[in-house]
This record gives C-alpha cells, structure tokens and sequence, in this order.
C-alpha cells in the first residue's frame, strides 16, 4: 500500500480552514498557482521517494555500528533528493538561501512526509527547529556559518534537552559547559535524542542546552549551546571530529528508522548561543515550532492509515450488505465500517485545519500588516500551539488504532503495515511535551494570555462562524450549527469555571486539564469543518468546482456534528471533577 499525498484537501484546508489569503500582502509569491505547484512536488518526493521506503525503515531500522550511526537501507539517498529539492528551505529566509514562503505552506508540506515516512520526516523536522532558533538567537557569525548549510539541508540539526532525570521537568538538567578560551567545553549525557547520529549529511549541529558553573539553580541557570560533530573552521571548512558520540540507540516502539541516540558530550567543543542564563527560553522558540511539527505529525499517520483502511475496506469481503443486499460483501458496504472510515476522515480534516490554523496565526504573527493584527495572531499562535499538538496527537493513535480494526486480524498481525501507522503514531503524544504538560500549559499559561483576550477572541470568532451558517441557512448544513453553539456554551462554561479555579484552587484546574484541552479540540475542529462547510456550500451555489467532492466536506462535518460536537455538553463534567477525590486517594487504594 503506498501513500497518495491529499494535495487536494490539504490546499482547501489552507485556504478555508485556515484562512491562508489573510498572508496575500505578506507573501505575495505564496499565490495560489504557486501554492499548488509546490504542494504537487512534495507530494512527488513524498508518495514516488518516501513512502516505499517507510516499511524497509520499519523492519531494519537505524543501527549503530563501531560507533557511528548507520541509516536505515535507502535513506541516505532519499535525503540526499529531499536536499537537493530545497524542501529544507521552503519558508526559511533567503538571505540565508530559503525560499522565504509561509510556515503554513511548509506546514502544508511537511505533512506530506511525516505521513509517507514518519522516521524520515523527523530529520528535516529537528533541522527546521534548529534553524529557527539558530535564526532568532544566532549572532551574526553563526548564523553565516551554520545557516546556508542547515537550510541547504547539507548539514541537519538536532535538540539535546532530555537527560535522565529530567524529562518534562527540564529544570533538573546538569549537562555542564565550562568556559575554555574564546568558548566552552560540554561534558554529560543527553538521553532520546533524535537524529542525534546518522550518515545521510556531512555535519550535524547540536544545539544543547547546559548549565555553567556559576548558574543559580533552576531555569535561570540553563543556557544554549551549539556543538558541531565535525568542527567548523571559520571559512565553513570540516575539520577533527568534536568529542561527543552516539553512546547507544534505543529499541522501540515504532518509528525504527529514526535513530533515537544516547549522546555522550565529552569535553565537546562548543559555543554559546544567545543570552547565557537564557537557554530554555531560546529553546523554547525552537520547541513552539516543533511542537506544530509534531501536531501535524499526527494528522498525517491519521492520514496515512485512513488511506491503508480505506483501500483495505474496499477489497476485503464479508458478510451480507444491509445496503445492496450483496453477500460476500466489500467490508466498505457495512454502515458500521462506513461510518467508522467517515469519522476518521472527518477528524483528520478537523486536526488539519487547526495545526494549519495555528501556522497560518504564526506567519501573521511576523508578517501581518499592523501592530494590532500581529499581537492577535501571536495570542490565537500560542493559544492554539497545545491543542494542535495534543489534539492531533491523539486523534493520530486513535485514526490509526480504528485503522488498525478496519483491518481485522490483518491489522494487528505486521503485514499489512497497519499496525506500523499504530505503533508509529503512539510517540508523538510523548515527545516535544507530554500531552498532559501540553494541557497544563494551556490552562496555567494559555488561558491567561492577553488577560483572558486569546480565548475570548477565539471564541467571537467560533460564534461569528455559527451565524454566517445560520444566515446561509443551507440544509446540507444539517445540525452543524445548534452542534457548534451548544459545543462552543459548554466550552465557555469550563473555560469559566477553570479560570475561577486557577486563581485559588490549582490542583481543582489541574485536575481538569487534559479533559478541557480535548473538550476545547473538539470544539475548534468543529469550527475548522464549518468554515469548511461553508466555503464547500458557497461553491455549489455558485457552481464552482466538483460538487461531489465539496458535498463530501459538507458530509464529513455532519457526521462530526453528530458524533463529536453532540458530545461535548457532556464532557464539561469532567474538567470540572475537581481534585478532592484524587487527594484523598492514595497508592495502596489504587491497589499498590
Ligand atoms: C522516540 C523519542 C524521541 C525523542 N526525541 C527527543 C529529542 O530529540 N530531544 C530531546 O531533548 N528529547 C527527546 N525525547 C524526549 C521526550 O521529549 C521526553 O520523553 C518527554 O519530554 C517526556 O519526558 P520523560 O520521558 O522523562 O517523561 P516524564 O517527564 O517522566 O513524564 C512521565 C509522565 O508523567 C507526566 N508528568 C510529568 N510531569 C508532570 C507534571 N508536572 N504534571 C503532570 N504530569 C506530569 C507526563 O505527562 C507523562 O505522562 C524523545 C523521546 C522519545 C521516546
């Protein structure tokens, strides 16, 4: 089964959904001719270069071999193609050789390679990450010496944050930088570091962060660092290899391909990044993009295992049809697997629409015309970041489990390749920040931004939607708008209550906060279908486009409408269970 990208949807979804002509001033290159030029040749890479090798990259996986990292069988020569297409600097700036389009577009882009190879797709993520906090935070040098060959894609780029005894709680990082000289030496281990060693580019630049030996204890003392493997002379020339190695690789779940490193800093090499003393907030630039990255890691294996349950669904004969009446039936033609296969594909759109939302929201961030517009798109930017994280995180295992049962026995023997999508998706609501810190974040922090203005101005937003559909009164609609509405009262009422708790009862919040954050999700995916829905509406009335593919955007948001929003009223009760019964339970209750 190979991949075949949604070049189709992806470009609706950018431009209805996410609103994508607000960036027409900022970018005009971004025109729809171009939009559509650049989406088919990602889709080329992705579905003819990438995808083939997704299955070979499962079974034999990264290996690390006399110390060195080798790639999975075929990598090294699809990135060398992925480079060699400028795919690294789509929306990277030209003065450091990018092409200087929309974040949204390369949002657009890269979910086309997460979904025909995750393991892959991960390399050029961290390098993205690495150039954007390279590009806010750099000085002059770096960014001359390490930016072409990062965007170029001749060299790639990994994070090193997580050591053992700090994961999400970063704070307790003693990865040490001593001043040497003009710079610093690096001693400790990162631990889970992704690409952190591999064959497929000449250099790889570590961005680490690292305490110095005075620093105050806690955040304040953390600090960034970039240490290359191989040194870097001034001219940009490769030089002695630095003193950090691939210590081991991890054995895990899914994503085989991607090399997850043990790295050992031994006295490497390194240079300061930024403010010393500023480290996590420089990183944190690096992990807002990421974690967009990641959230659309999500949609895509959603996307990918859709396609895999579809095309099975449609080969597959069992049982007599309530339909046609058939015996030996395609699996397509039980209501219970349509309706299964309509919900997956309705939720993939609902998570396309708000991860490319959000990025949409970050180019007006920097790009938009006034002061006003970029401090609103910042606030919608990150209070979206969470949810479309999290939200498409989850809705990714939860499409790929379904695909999984579309399957049968088929899909939980390894075969078929749909318990790949399963095994594969199950990472991304653990790395780039726990979909537990994600809903924290969102109500400690999120909830509060612009003082409650962020979450107001989403929801004016969501209620305008509701009565442009309640003017356009199309039947097809359904009962997508009262849906809507109801689901938007319910999430006033827990966005209320949570605020009320946050200010003098945290762990009551806290307690609610993962219920919130998908209760918040449903709701803001409704939205993305309804604007959607709108849009599809609007061009049958007027005659545009192919009316049987418009008419399924207005299905998919009727069945989401029905199945997802109906349920948001009753899922208020949850974020409100409160934390009275969780403190007063103790381990030998739970049965320690
Ligand atoms: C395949 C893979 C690739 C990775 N790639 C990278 C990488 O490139 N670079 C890098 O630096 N790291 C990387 N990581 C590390 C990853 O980011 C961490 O695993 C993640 O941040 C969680 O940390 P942890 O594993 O220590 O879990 P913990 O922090 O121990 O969390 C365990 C559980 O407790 C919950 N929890 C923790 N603290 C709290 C709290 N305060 N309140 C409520 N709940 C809490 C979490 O939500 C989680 O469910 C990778 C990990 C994997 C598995």
């Amino acid at each position: 089964m190979t991949y075949r990208a949604p070049v189709r949807d992806i470009a609706f979804s950018l431009r209805h959904a996410a609103g994508f002509d607000r960036l027409s001033d900022a970018f005009p290159d971004a025109d729809a001719d171009t939009v559509q030029a650049v989406l088919e040749g990602a889709s080329a890479l992705a579905g003819n270069i990438l995808a083939p090798l997704n299955r070979k990259g499962d079974l034999v996986g990264a290996n690390l071999e006399n110390g060195v990292v080798r790639a999975a069988p075929g990598f090294g020569e699809a990135y060398r193609q992925f480079a060699q297409g400028g795919w690294n600097g789509l929306a990277a700036d030209p003065e450091h050789g990018g092409q200087g389009l929309p974040k949204s577009l390369e949002i657009g882009v890269f979910e086309m390679f997460q979904a025909a190879n995750m393991a892959f797709g991960l390399c050029p993520m961290l390098t993205l990450g690495a150039i954007e906090a390279l590009a806010h935070h750099g000085s002059d040098r770096q960014k001359a010496l390490y930016l072409p060959k990062l965007v170029s894609g001749e060299w790639t780029g990994t994070m090193n944050l997580t050591e053992p005894q700090a994961g999400s709680d970063l704070a307790a990082i003693t990865t040490l930088a001593t001043p040497d000289g003009d710079g610093w030496t690096l001693s400790g281990q990162k631990i889970f570091i992704t690409w952190g060693d591999h064959d497929v580019a000449d250099n790889i630049v570590h961005l680490i962060i690292a305490r110095t030996p005075d620093a105050p204890p806690g955040v304040k003392g953390i600090s960034l660092f970039l240490a290359p493997k191989v040194l870097v002379g001034e001219d940009g020339s490769l030089g002695a290899a630095n003193a950090l190695r691939p210590g081991g690789l991890e054995h895990k779940l899914g994503i085989h391909a991607s090399p997850t490193c043990v790295m050992l800093f031994e006295g490497a090499k390194a240079e300061l990044v930024g403010q010393l003393g500023s480290g996590l907030a420089h990183m944190f630039t690096m992990m807002n993009a990421a974690r967009l990255q990641v959230g659309t890691q999500g949609v895509a294996i959603a996307e990918r295992a859709y396609q895999q349950a579809l095309a099975f669904s449609l080969e597959r004969r069992q049982g007599r049809s309530a339909w046609t009446g058939e015996n030996a039936a395609r699996l397509f033609d039980h209501p219970d697997v349509r309706r299964t296969l309509m919900l997956m594909k309705a939720r993939i759109e609902a998570a396309r629409g708000v991860c490319l939302s959000t990025a949409v929201a970050a180019d007006l961030a920097t790009h938009g015309a006034t002061e006003a517009e970029r401090v609103a798109a910042k606030l919608r930017e990150e209070l979206l970041t969470p949810i479309a994280k999290a939200w498409s995180t989850d809705i990714g295992v939860e499409v790929a489990s379904q695909g999984v049962q579309i399957h049968g026995g088929m899909g939980f023997v390894e075969e078929t390749g749909a318990a790949q999508h399963y095994r594969d998706a199950r990472i991304a609501p653990i790395y780039e920040g726990t979909n537990g810190i994600q809903a924290i974040d969102l109500i400690g922090r999120k909830l509060g931004l612009g003082e409650g203005q962020a979450i107001g101005d989403l929801m004016d937003d969501i209620r305008d939607t509701i009565d442009a559909l309640n003017a356009a009164g199309d039947p097809a609609f359904g009962t997508l708008a009262k849906r809507l509405e109801t689901g938007l009262d319910a999430a006033s009422a827990a966005t209320a209550w949570l605020i009320e708790r946050r200010a003098r009862a945290m762990p009551d919040a806290l307690s609610g906060a993962t219920a919130y954050l998908k209760l918040l999700g449903d709701v803001v995916g409704g939205w993305m279908l309804a604007k959607g829905g709108l849009a599809a509406s609007a061009a049958i009335a007027a005659g545009e486009g192919d009316a049987g593919w418009l008419s399924t955007r207005l299905a998919l948001a009727r069945i989401y409408a029905e199945s997802v929003l109906a349920q948001v009223p009753g899922q208020v009760a949850g974020v409100m269970i409160g934390a009275a019964d969780l403190e007063a339970t103790t381990p030998e209750m739970l049965g320690a």
